[in-house]
């Protein structure tokens, strides 16, 4: 048995922000092959030396690998070099877990919420593209499952091929534990969270918060409620459904075609091949032989304005890029024996110094919302951060603020080769054809704010 403690007074337990900052720092997986089953290692020192649980001392490693550095075949300084790789580099390959959604049941149920769907094709299609589908293999007896799930705001979170769940790097926090997977966008975020019960052969999504236009699917704990928000964000109806559906195509079915703007006088609840809530283009059991309803509630929304749009990806500034982030910014005190230390803290994540203010944007829970200039000698992953709004290169921040291209209009074309007009940042450009480099509705360049609706420079009227 392990001893509870090292020669140190060193409890082995490490605690939980710490573990939270090892797995942002290992991009939530094994930090040599990459696989998202992993343990938390002590590197150098080891455990058995070390004083303190420091995320600079302890990486994320899969049971193989852990076991190849036990057995002296993978030297801890290899670790440790990879391991700093990880935290420096931009693109790292996602974290990769080919057990989570491997099951061996013989009967499949999916649990939302608190509605159960039995032995459906898909559980969730949108606009004929499956987010969650499983099928039966015929040599195992199991199911394959295989899925693609975006998050609040429309960015991709994860994607699940034959049972391989390929996970995000790019995130606040991806944490497995056991048999649950959670996926945060920010403390107080969950963008994802499921359960598997080997026991009962279930899958239980308990949370999920994800936006496909016009539609977004909301699971919070027992409620799962669907909307269709009009084109112009003016308005939006909220499905919710509670029940049993049995042996069918597919479990929630989203059809954008048939949405118009949502107006409740037009909504009608149409039985038989499943429930399709009329003038929605939603329907709950799909072609399916069976549901009982517990509950079905409709009602309308004024949508005050458009989801936010915030830029938490992978965007890692090059050497003379500056960037910015949106947040409260926290002094913490660390006493030394000597002296104390003050601490910077945005948005949760640490900096290695105070970030430099650039206006205050508002209030929120008591926090001074500002916008802050983030040195480029902080940790790039701090792009990864919720408030991230964007980067500048050095010469643009001499310039007044309209000048200060941040992205432009450009033609983009979908799966379907539908074009559409997108705004993606100047870096991003590539082939598309620029439409316009000035929004039109402000008569000014695009700017990283507008992301967030607010503007530093000038007070908001409202
Ligand atoms: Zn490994």
């Amino acid at each position: 048995m392990a001893a509870e403690t090292n020669r140190h007074g060193l409890k082995r337990t490490i605690p939980a922000t710490v573990k939270r900052e090892v797995r942002q720092r290992s991009k939530f997986g094994c930090v040599i092959c990459r696989s998202a089953i992993y343990q938390y290692e002590h590197i150098l020192p080891e455990f058995k030396d070390a004083r303190e649980h420091s995320p600079d001392c302890i990486a994320l490693l899969c049971p193989t690998c852990h076991s190849s550095v036990t057995k002296k075949r993978l030297p801890k300084e290899v670790v440790q070099k990879q391991y700093e790789k990880i935290q420096r580099e931009a693109s790292t390959a996602p974290p990769r877990d080919n057990e989570y959604f491997v099951n061996h049941y013989q009967n499949l149920r999916v649990d939302i919420g608190k509605s159960r769907f039995n032995e459906h094709r898909a559980i969730i299609n949108i606009d004929g593209t499956d987010v969650l589908s499983y099928k039966k293999d015929e040599d195992s007896g199991g199911y394959v499952v295989t899925g693609k799930f975006f998050d609040s705001n429309g960015n991709k979170l994860f994607e699940i091929i034959d049972n391989e769940w390929i996970g995000p790097t790019d995130i606040w926090d991806v944490e497995q534990e056991g048999t649950r997977l959670v996926i945060r966008g920010g403390s107080r975020e969950i963008l994802f969270d499921a359960l598997k019960n080997e026991d009962n052969a279930t899958l239980k999504i308990n949370r999920l918060n994800m936006y496909v236009s016009p539609f977004h699917i909301v699971v919070d704990k027992d409620r799962m409620i669907v909307r269709q928000h009009a084109d112009d964000y003016s308005c939006a109806i909220d499905v919710e459904v509670e029940g049993d559906f049995n042996y069918g195509d597919c479990a929630i079915y989203l059809d954008s075609s048939e949405t118009k703007k949502p107006e409740l006088g037009d909504v009608k609840i149409v039985g038989g091949k499943g429930v399709w809530i009329e003038g929605t283009g939603i329907w709950f059991g799909f072609g399916n032989q069976g549901s009982r309803l517990r509950k079905v509630g409709v009602w309308n929304e004024g949508c005050e304005k458009r989801p936010s749009k915030k830029i938490h990806k992978s965007i890692y500034p090059s050497a003379d890029q500056n960037y910015f982030v949106i947040g409260a910014l926290e002094t913490r005190l660390k006493k030394h024996p000597q002296w104390t230390e003050e601490l910077f803290y945005l948005n949760g994540q640490q900096l290695d110094s105070r970030p430099c203010s650039w206006g205050v944007i508002g209030i929120e829970d008591k926090n001074k919302i500002e916008l802050f200039h983030i040195s480029r000698q902080e940790p790039e992953d701090f792009a990864v951060n919720n408030g991230f709004v964007g980067f500048y290169a050095d010469d643009v921040l001499e310039q007044e603020w309209s000048d200060k291209v941040f992205e432009a209009e450009v033609l983009c074309e979908d799966e379907e080769s539908h074009s559409y007009s997108a705004r993606v940042k100047i870096a991003d450009i590539g082939v598309r054809e620029v439409i316009a480099r000035i929004n039109t509705q402000t008569g000014k360049p695009f700017h990283p704010q507008e992301f967030q609706g607010v503007t530093p420079w000038k007070q908001e009227s409202e």
